[in-house]
């Protein structure tokens, strides 16, 4: 058992997974090639992992097709395929410590953050998805045929996996989403090729492990760790791919889509976010302003819904800065294997890059910092949780996606102005209102152009809900029963009687 932080390091170095999963087997890449994944709080080496290039997803593009036609796969019965979908839920709560640990080490976020969100969100997601494996029915329907007047008819529709599907996530929730993606596309008897991001492959390795021993069978889920403009860009182009399922930057995404269009293979988009938070006088101040801080600060502020606009009725303004100003300077900043850690470092080199790129900016720009505005010292991608003021709509922290802990508070008093501002962006995720008036509440919430509008509560993820975006967040839904029609497609049987 790992005590330190350096010997948690050594263990993952020596144990943790390092080749990719292609057809029930464990191998290195075609050409031999290899990439390193860091600790980002360290910089330390956690692994040398196999790195797959346009010949190892072309390798797991045809075991996923095996699987798909000629494999068990699609005669087991949709309740024994449940429960293999519900026995990777299993495991991954049997598995809990470890999966924590990978992710911490390997993404950064602290382990408690893991432990409690990550993980047993991951498992029930397999756990909700397993049951909709016995429930996709089609329907009947009575068709009246213009030019046929006299004929009869019985009609049905059935529902059928897309096929083999190529899925691309993002390092933020390594593993969790990895199993928004499997989650359904197993219920519903596709196959995959998942691409897990290069700053995090060790968790997606490890539940591929998982799946094996869940006793799904070889082939359905292959595993391919690499970059993006190999591996991802190879599988999102690859003819034979009948689906690619995307998370990450609507700059990728939209590559993503005209790259689809080769094969015309189906699409749907999880992409990025700039989300208003809305806090009205009559709130409860105190839990709007924790809100607000949870809701720009957890997970390191690295969440594509994350209320990184801040808009505040104007009498109460001062009050929540300052509140979440306070909230800011009480966050433990340290490794996330350390107990007491709140906030983690960032991911990677770029993306610290990036998240400083826009402080700066911010400043240049006349953004003023109440508390943070810079990075930290020492070892490690840590940033300061920084709380902006003095913005303008036409400013780049008002329009741009940092991914970081950086939230620029605004002031506002007519709400069709608010409701104006709060649109006022090419992004649609999430939005957060915090009111005492119901009638408010509802009205705007239905005013906001997102797909998910949080009420007096902000960052709220289950299995059950949809979650996607309107315009350039994306394409579609995950999780819910909504999920389930980016896997199938319906056909249409008619039967002249
Ligand atoms: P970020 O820049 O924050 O890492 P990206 O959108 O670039 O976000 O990455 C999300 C996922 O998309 C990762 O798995 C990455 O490897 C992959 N990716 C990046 N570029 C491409 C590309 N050109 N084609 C396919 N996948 C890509
Ligand atoms: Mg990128």
């Amino acid at each position: 058992m790992a005590t330190t932080i350096s010997e948690a390091e050594e263990l993952v170095r020596q144990t943790g997974p390092k080749q990719m999963l292609i057809g029930g087997e464990w191998v290195e890449s075609a050409e031999g090639a290899t990439f390193e994944t860091h600790d980002p709080a360290t910089g330390d080496l956690l692994g040398v992992i196999a790195e797959g290039g346009a010949e190892d997803v072309n390798r797991a593009v045809r075991a996923a097709r095996f699987a798909l036609e000629e494999g068990p796969w699609s005669k087991m019965s949709a309740s024994e395929r449940g429960r293999l979908i519900h026995r990777v839920g299993d495991l991954i709560m049997e598995n809990a410590e470890e999966l924590a640990t990978l992710e911490t080490l390997d993404n950064g976020k602290p382990k408690a953050v893991a432990l409690a969100a990550d993980v047993p969100l991951s498992a029930d997601l397999f756990w909700y998805m397993a049951g909709w494996a016995t429930k996709l029915n089609g329907g009947t329907i009575n068709p009246s045929v213009p030019y046929l007047p006299d004929a009869e008819f019985h009609s049905y529709t059935l529902r059928e996996p897309v096929g083999v599907v190529g899925q691309i996530i993002p390092w933020n929730f390594p593993l969790l989403m990895a199993a928004w993606k499997l989650g359904p596309a197993l219920a519903t008897g596709c196959t995959v090729v998942l691409k897990p991001a290069e700053q995090t492959p060790l968790s997606a390795l490890r539940l591929g492990e998982l799946i094996q021993e869940a006793g799904i069978p070889d082939g359905v889920v292959n595993i391919v760790p690499g970059y993006g403009e190999t591996a991802g860009a190879a599988l999102a182009a690859h003819p034979d791919v009948d689906k690619v399922a995307f998370t990450g930057s609507t700059e990728i995404g939209k590559l993503i889509a005209r790259t689809a269009t080769g094969n015309l293979k189906r699409v749907s988009l999880e992409l990025g976010g700039k989300s208003p938070n809305i806090i009205f006088s009559d709130a409860d101040v105190d839990a709007a302003i924790e809100g607000a801080a949870q809701g720009i600060f957890f997970n390191q502020g690295e969440v594509c819904s994350a209320g990184s606009r801040l808009y505040v009725q104007s009498d109460q303004f001062d009050r929540v800065v300052e509140g979440i100003s306070e909230a800011a300077k009480g966050i433990k900043v340290g490794h996330g294997l350390e107990e007491d850690t709140d906030m983690g470092p960032l991911v990677s080199a770029e993306q610290f890059e990036r998240v400083t790129g826009y402080l700066n900016r911010g400043a240049e720009e006349g953004n003023r910092a109440v508390t943070g505005g810079k990075a930290i010292d020492g070892p490690g991608f840590f940033v300061e949780p920084t709380v902006l003021v003095d913005a303008k709509p036409s400013d780049t922290i008002v329009r741009e996606e940092v991914f970081g802990p950086v939230i620029a508070a605004m002031p506002f008093d007519d709400i069709d102005d608010l409701a104006r501002q709060a649109n006022d962006s090419h992004y649609g995720l999430a939005a957060g209102i915090w009111t005492r008036d119901i009638s408010k509440a509802h009205r705007l919430a239905s005013r906001i152009k997102a797909g998910t509008v949080h009420v007096n509560t902000y960052h709220v993820f289950a299995a059950e809900l949809p979650f996607g975006g309107y315009k350039q967040s994306g394409w579609g839904r995950e999780m819910g029963e909504e999920v389930l029609k980016n896997y199938l497609e319906t056909k249409s049987v008619i039967v002249g009687l």
